[in-house]
């Protein structure tokens, strides 16, 4: 078996509002997965679905091939799981909540929970409800982590923190993961921080799910063509598998799903003077789906501002 997560045409749905639309898609064990959408996107309902504190209106899920409903004690107990707000006895001090969960979980690593308190600068002896916003998704984090899962699951575990608590959060768990080929499945809206670190990529739009891939082979196959033209209207394309994207008085912005050179040579064939190949990142990408599923941007939305600080 090697998806460490099998969702199949996962449907939940409130009341009218359908949150998540038939979605379906594997996780590969041992990979780094980033569930990436805007706000709403329903990716708290997947995760949800997926550990059983939600039940899906349709479709089924499998988690480390156990399924998610009938199996979801199990399931607790092989993977971590940091939900998006996190809610701990406030009481508690740091070294006290390390010692309490380690009851929990046969798998608990006290030597590896004491590194990463260490490593991740956590005060042993402070209360919990002392703790910075930053301080606390750490303690999350080494709490996850410390009981040696399987797959760990990351509900926008940093979403408000600043570009160095993102980057230390990050750092160690990839490094405690990758040493134990575990699997790592997290929602953001971040895109940067999912190009930096994830390996696959789920994009979720109003529910639906519209790309799953490896982000290296998304990176390959998806080209902006810039198609220069003289004279006063362009070449027609609409025989190409392209999309228009960008209309200009002397070229045409076309973005393609499936490069290779024979576009170039179609481009030129419909009459275009020259064809510039211009590779895409993965904003570029997020935003042409977006398009594609017929959405529109919103220019004050977080999802697609570049962080400049990490
Ligand atoms: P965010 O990034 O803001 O956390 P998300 O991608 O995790 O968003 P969800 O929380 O899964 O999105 O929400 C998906 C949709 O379902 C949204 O439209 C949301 O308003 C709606 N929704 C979520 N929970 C409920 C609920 N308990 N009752 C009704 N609607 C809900």
């Amino acid at each position: 078996m090697t998806s460490a997560i099998s969702i199949r045409e996962l449907t939940k749905t409130y009341g009218r509002r359908t949150a998540v639309d038939a979605a379906t898609y594997d996780v590969p064990r041992g990979s780094v997965c980033g569930l990436l959408g805007q706000n709403g996107a329903g990716k708290t309902t997947t995760i949800r679905c997926m550990l059983d504190l939600l039940r899906p209106t349709s479709g089924t899920i499998e988690v480390l091939g156990l399924d998610a409903q009938r199996d979801s004690v199990e399931i607790r107990r092989r993977i971590g799981y940091l939900p998006e707000e996190p809610t701990y006895y406030p009481w508690m001090r740091v070294g006290e909540i390390t010692r309490f969960n380690a009851g929990f979980y046969p798998t608990w690593d006290q030597q590896l929970c004491d590194t990463l308190i260490a490593q991740l600068g956590l005060p042993s002896d402070r209360k919990l409800r002392d703790l910075s916003r930053g301080m606390q998704a750490k303690v999350g984090l080494v709490l996850a982590l410390s009981q040696r899962p399987e797959l760990l699951v990351l509900d926008d575990p940093t979403s408000g923190l600043d570009p160095i608590v993102r980057r230390q959060f990050f750092e160690a768990m990839i490094d405690k993961v990758h040493a134990t080929e575990g699997t790592v499945f997290f929602s953001t809206h971040l895109l940067h921080e999912m190009e930096r670190i994830a390996d696959e990529v789920v994009v979720m739009y109003d529910g639906r799910v519209l790309v799953r891939d490896s982000l290296e082979a998304l990176k390959r196959s998806r080209r902006r063509l810039r198609a220069v033209f003289s004279g006063d209207s362009a070449p027609a394309a609409e025989h190409l598998p392209v999309r228009l994207v960008e209309s200009r008085p002397h070229f045409r912005d076309f973005t393609a799903r499936r490069f290779d050179a024979g576009l170039v040579a179609g481009l030129r064939d419909a009459g275009f003077d020259s064809v510039e190949v211009i590779d895409m990142d993965l904003e570029d990408i997020f935003v042409d789906e977006i398009g594609r599923a017929g959405g529109a941007l919103d220019g004050a939305d977080t999802t697609t501002s570049r962080e400049t600080a990490a």
